[in-house]
């Protein structure tokens, strides 16, 4: 495996692949939700490259940017037994100069769910995603189901810039218990870890309602929102459709129910597309 930090060691590690690329861009501290994205990247594809890059455009002021975690050593461990061929893990400055031109959300829905509660996180994140895109000349590129929205986005960045690149959504991945996983997850206790399952939980019984015929949006919600009062704080419980488009009735087929909550230090986020 090669580790690239320049742009120019990306380029040079490049020229010694062949044929299809499968691209997983990540911001490390890498768990088994990234894993799983580079083994069907591995799978699917003639080469693998990895990015862990945290991204700093798309935190906001007072997010966790400085201490977002970082394990370097770790998640080239990880990506080199993966079977990883390039690992890109740029500096800042590799990747952004001074009065840059901006990419930015679509004016809806950019700005509603994690864009309304975020604003200005998708315009950063669009912006790395296509720098990375770009640099990673990827044929394929892994986003998880998790970031349900982010994956909306990209998807349609990709069809409004006619970008010559496949994005592959991938399952979500939780723990035994039904946590989903995310690098976050490092700053709950065992008390707040408990708690969290509310979220999974609450998409759980919404699953149960929609399954036993009860497809009013506004009478699932509250039921989920029972769950979530083991939380300390919900942000939103939304039922949009794949374009995010919300919802009256769930539609079979065409539904994301995606939740927010507050758990001790992190802000999660949970979805499941019905
Ligand atoms: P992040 O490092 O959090 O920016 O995530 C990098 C990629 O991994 C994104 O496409 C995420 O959606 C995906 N990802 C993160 N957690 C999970 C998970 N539990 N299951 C599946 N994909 C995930």
């Amino acid at each position: 495996m090669i580790i690239a930090r320049t742009i120019a060691q990306l380029q040079e590690a490049k020229n010694t692949l062949n044929g299809s690329i499968g691209f997983v861009p990540t911001m490390g501290a890498l768990h088994q939700g990234h894993l799983s994205l580079i083994q069907q990247a591995r799978k699917e594809n003639d080469a693998v490259i990895v990015s862990v890059f945290v991204n700093p455009t798309q935190f906001l002021e007072g997010e966790d940017l400085d201490a977002y975690p970082r394990k370097e050593e770790a998640d080239a461990k990880i990506c080199e037994l993966a079977g990883v061929d390039i690992l890109f893990m740029p500096t800042i400055d590799q990747m952004y100069e001074s009065d840059e031109l901006c990419i930015g959300a679509p004016a809806v829905r950019g700005y509603i769910l994690e864009g309304e509660k975020r604003p200005g996180h998708f315009d950063g994140m669009l912006q790395v995603v296509m720098k990375l895109l770009n640099l990673s000349s990827a044929t394929r590129a892994y986003f998880g189901k998790k970031d349900a929205q982010q994956l909306a986005l990209i998807t349609q960045m990709v069809r409004n810039y006619f970008m010559d690149v496949q994005i592959v959504p991938c399952e979500i991945v939780r723990d035994e218990r039904g946590l989903a996983l995310s690098s976050r997850n490092v700053y709950m206790s065992e008390e707040e870890k408990e708690r969290a399952l509310a979220l999974s939980r609450s998409l759980k019984r919404a699953t149960k309602m929609v399954v036993s015929g009860e497809l009013d949006v506004e009478a699932i919600k509250i039921q989920m929102l029972k769950v979530l009062e083991e939380t300390d704080r919900v942000e939103y419980v939304a039922i949009v459709d794949r374009s995010f488009r919300p919802l009256k009735k769930v539609e079979i087929g065409n539904t994301i129910i995606l939740v927010a909550a507050w758990v001790g230090k992190p802000r999660l986020i949970d979805n499941i597309w019905i």
